[in-house]
């Protein structure tokens, strides 16, 4: 039962970090499709970190490195240039690679420059991990705490690769372009999975264009616009 809460634990954080990351990282900052206020922004950028480790701007840079040159030979993780397979299991290897290039955020991330909170504390990724394990293990626990850690990570790990290995590979092609839609894999990312919706109008806050799609990134995001807290600047297919 314990193992099983864990697991839960993990699979709960992997689903909220995933969250924050389509609204926040990807449909706000790398596309600037919707911006949040100051306030919301700092606990996202907080829980992130917690989470994540991974340096906004850096994510945003390669992600939109991504976009210019969709599975050609410059694409950091392209599945049409050296497989599916690879990009499922080493995307994160395939980040790093591009994230540590200093030509890609010096390229593609100009906009967002590094402030105060990035220099202290958002920028040693490695201090919010350790941090939110050693909470995990005051918790749980030792065992449990590193297992609810462990599967996060993994998760976390595994359903970016997949948005950038499956969500290019499998799936329906409804706009002409090279990625996917698949309702399974958006409904275990935040709406991701509509990624060829997206590669089609990446500027878009809503990537879901059905009723009954599952955009759950898009969903916060219409919460927050309502509560006051965000501003939608593009939805549809205007470029
Ligand atoms: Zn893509
Ligand atoms: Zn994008």
């Amino acid at each position: 039962m314990n193992v099983v809460f864990s697991i839960l634990i993990g699979a709960l954080l992997t689903q909220i970090s995933t969250l924050c990351t389509s609204a926040y990282l990807h449909r706000g900052l790398a596309h600037k499709a919707v911006s949040f206020n100051g306030s919301i922004v700092f606990f996202l950028r907080l829980f992130l970190w917690l989470t994540t480790g991974v340096r906004a701007r850096e994510w945003a840079a390669v992600h939109r490195k991504h976009h210019a040159f969709t599975d050609t030979d410059n694409d950091p993780h392209s599945p049409a240039q050296i497989g599916w397979l690879r990009v499922q299991f080493t995307n994160f290897w395939l980040y790093k690679r591009a994230a540590n290039d200093p030509r890609t955020v010096e390229r593609w991330g100009k906009d967002l420059a590094p402030d105060r909170f990035d220099k202290l504390l958002f920028d040693k990724g490695w201090l919010g991990l350790l941090t939110t394990a050693g909470i995990l293990c005051g918790c749980l626990g030792l065992w449990l705490g590193l297992l609810a850690f462990g599967f996060h990570v993994v998760s976390y790990v595994m359903l970016s690769g997949a948005v950038n290995a499956v969500g290019h590979t499998f799936g329906s092609r409804p706009s002409d372009n090279s990625a996917t839609n698949l309702h399974w894999l958006a409904a275990v990312t935040s709406g991701e999975g509509y990624h060829n919706n997206h590669h089609d109008a990446p500027t878009s806050a809503q990537f879901g264009r059905r009723w009954f799609d599952l955009d759950a990134a898009w969903w916060l995001i219409k919460v927050t616009e309502k509560l006051g807290i965000s501003d939608v600047r593009k939805v549809g297919s205007q470029k």
